[in-house]
C-alpha cells in the first residue's frame, strides 16, 4: 500500500505513458503505477546505491523487471531523449527538484506532463515552471503523519501569471489559494508563527545593511502570509 502522498503524486499520471521516477528510493511509485496498468513501463532513477538496490530489489521481488527498469545515475541523466512522456520527482526539497529539472533540461523535450512534490520550497520550483514554459494545471496540499505536502502538476506551455500578483502565486501556488483548505491553513499558520519567531530575533541582533534587508524580506512575507490568511 502506497502513502497517501504517494498515490496522490500516481493519481495524477496519464494513463498508457512511459514514466521516469527521479529519486525512486524503493521504487514504490513505479511498481504501484505498473501494477495499477497505468504506465506500460517505468523508470526509477536513483542517485544512491542503497536505495538504488532497494529499488531493484523490490523491483525483482515482483518479477517486473522487463516493464521497470532501475538505473544508478544523477536526476535526468538516467533517461534517454524520447524515452519517457511523464516524469515524477517527489520527497525532496524543492531547490533539489529545481536543480534536477534545470540540469536534464534537454530531456524533457518529449515529456507531455512533470508530477513534482517538493516537500518544502514549492516556490523554488513554481518559479522554475514559470521561467522554463511549464503550464501549472493543478495542485494538491495534503497532510499526512503531521507532515504537509505539495503535489504540483505542470504541462509544456505558457503560464500567465498577473505580474502584480506574481509573488503571491509562487509562494502559494495559484489554485491552493482558490482554495484555501485545512492543511493550506495550517501550513501557512505555521509558516507564519516561523516567520514572527525570525523577525522576533532579527530585532534584537546588531545593525547592518545585510539585516536591514532580511528583515525586510521576512517583514514582507508576513504580511503576505496574513493577507492570505485573513
Ligand atoms: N521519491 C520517493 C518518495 O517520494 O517517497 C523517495 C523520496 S527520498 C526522501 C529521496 C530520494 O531521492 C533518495 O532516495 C535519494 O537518494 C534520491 N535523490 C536525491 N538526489 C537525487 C538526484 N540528484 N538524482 C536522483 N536521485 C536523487
Amino acid at each position: 500500500k502506497l502513502s497517501q502522498r504517494l498515490e496522490c503524486v500516481a493519481s495524477f499520471l496519464l494513463p498508457g505513458k512511459r514514466l521516469a521516477d527521479i529519486g525512486s528510493d524503493h521504487a514504490y511509485l513505479p511498481c504501484y503505477a505498473y501494477l495499477k496498468g497505468v504506465v506500460p513501463f517505468a523508470i526509477a532513477g536513483e542517485v544512491n546505491e542503497g536505495p538504488f538496490l532497494s529499488a531493484k530489489e523490490l523491483v525483482n521481488k515482483l518479477g517486473l523487471s522487463d516493464y521497470i527498469s532501475v538505473r544508478l545515475g544523477n536526476g535526468l541523466s538516467v533517461v534517454e531523449n524520447g524515452e519517457v512522456q511523464q516524469i515524477t520527482i517527489a520527497g525532496m526539497g524543492g531547490g533539489l527538484i529545481r536543480s534536477i529539472l534545470e540540469k536534464g533540461k534537454t530531456k524533457l523535450n518529449h515529456a507531455e506532463r512533470l508530477i513534482l512534490q517538493p516537500n518544502v520550497a514549492a516556490d523554488n520550483v513554481r518559479r522554475w515552471l514559470y521561467n522554463n514554459h511549464w503550464k501549472l494545471i493543478h495542485e494538491e496540499i495534503l497532510e499526512e503523519d503531521k507532515k504537509i505536502y505539495e503535489v504540483l502538476v505542470a504541462e509544456p506551455g505558457k503560464w500567465k501569471v498577473d505580474r502584480e500578483n506574481i509573488e503571491k502565486t509562487m509562494m502559494f501556488g495559484p489554485y491552493l489559494l482558490k482554495d484555501k483548505n485545512e492543511a493550506f491553513q495550517k501550513k501557512w499558520q505555521i509558516e507564519l508563527e516561523k516567520s514572527e519567531f525570525i523577525l522576533a530575533n532579527l530585532n534584537n541582533a546588531a545593525r547592518s545593511d545585510e539585516l536591514a534587508r532580511k528583515k525586510n524580506e521576512v517583514f514582507k512575507q508576513i504580511k503576505l502570509i496574513k493577507e492570505v490568511l485573513s
